[in-house]
């Protein structure tokens, strides 16, 4: 089969900044890919690396690839290139194949459907304002704390103050970002362990640290993020819940089948793309739901300007852009 591979690149700025214990995201930028095939059939595939010295790799390796190709050739060249870059293509190839069938609308717009992400900076104030909203409509709502931010015993007692506000209606997730050490996760899962708010605490040790965290995920749901990145062998191996990025992930299939299949705990988890990658995040997280153990994905909904970079059809994104 020959293909025409095209890509545009894009950058946007985020309408407020995300910062975790590692990084301080204010802006991204990336590619949209576009693949056609001989019978005119259309794929759409976004290069949207999380890691920023990522990008001039992925810039390099895209330039490598030429206008018209060989699906054969593609096949047998892709598995040198970045996981971004082989997450793209295989979208993109997934769609032309029908592998994947996007739905016109999906729904993660309201607050019950994917989770809050707090601001670190005002974690008490954001929490009674959340409360307000979540008593408005009556559901339940999950709220999302990135920790490693400040000294430990001012987000332990943070932490106290949460768990004495939060009341049953809200989910509380707790992520660490790969910063803590054993010491102080185990302190966590402590006064942790028996509480039912928690959905899981992520990726509270270094990504390397594999024995650490399989210990801990004895004591409470553990779920890995920056871990299953560096070693992709993890998802087939790692018993507790796994954060999963597709578009950080050499073949999204390969997500998309666990979830067809209703492998449990996994959760969906956004890398900032735009519209185009966001329909597989939104595919993907609506299958999560259907599954054993629904959990509203991480979307970071609020964070994204108004653009014609995050409309719901593709092809519209493709040609403003
Ligand atoms: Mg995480």
């Amino acid at each position: 089969m020959n293909l025409i591979f095209n890509k545009k690149s894009y950058s946007f700025k985020l309408s407020t900044k995300v910062e975790n214990s590692k990084t301080t995201y204010l802006k991204k930028s990336g590619w949209i890919i576009k693949l056609k095939n001989n019978d005119k059939k259309i794929g759409f595939g976004e290069v949207a690396p999380l890691i920023k010295k990522d990008l001039k790799k992925c810039e390099e390796q895209l330039n490598m690839i030429p206008e018209y190709l060989e699906l054969s050739n593609l096949s047998e060249q892709i598995n040198i290139f970045h996981p971004c870059i082989q997450s793209a293509i295989n979208s993109a190839l997934a769609e032309i194949n029908g592998k994947i069938i996007f739905k016109e609308k999906y729904y993660f717009d309201e607050i019950d459907k994917a989770a809050i992400l707090l601001n670190p900076e005002d974690v008490i104030s954001d929490l009674n304002e959340i409360k307000k909203r979540q008593s408005n409509i009556g559901k339940s709502v999950t709220i999302k704390w990135k920790v490693a931010l400040k000294n430990n015993d001012e987000e332990e007692a943070i932490l106290e103050e949460i768990l004495s506000q939060i009341g049953n209606k809200i989910q509380l997730r707790i992520d660490a970002n790969g910063s803590w050490g054993r010491k102080i996760a185990n302190r966590w899962a402590d006064i942790l362990k028996d509480n039912k708010n928690l959905d899981w605490l992520e990726q509270p040790l270094c990504v390397d640290d594999i024995d650490g965290l399989t210990e801990l995920n004895k004591k409470i749901p553990i779920a890995l993020d920056e871990s299953l990145l560096k070693f992709p062998t993890l998802i087939d191996e790692w018993k507790g819940w796994q954060i999963r990025r597709p578009s950080q992930e050499n073949n999204p299939v390969k997500l998309l089948r666990e979830l067809e299949n209703k492998k449990a705990l996994i959760s969906i988890s956004t890398s900032f793309e735009t519209g185009i990658g966001r329909r597989w995040l939104y595919h993907l997280s609506s299958l999560q739901l259907q599954g054993s153990t629904p959990k509203v994905p991480g979307l970071a909904m609020n964070k994204f300007p108004n653009s014609f970079l995050f409309l719901n059809e593709a092809k519209n994104i493709w040609d403003q852009l």
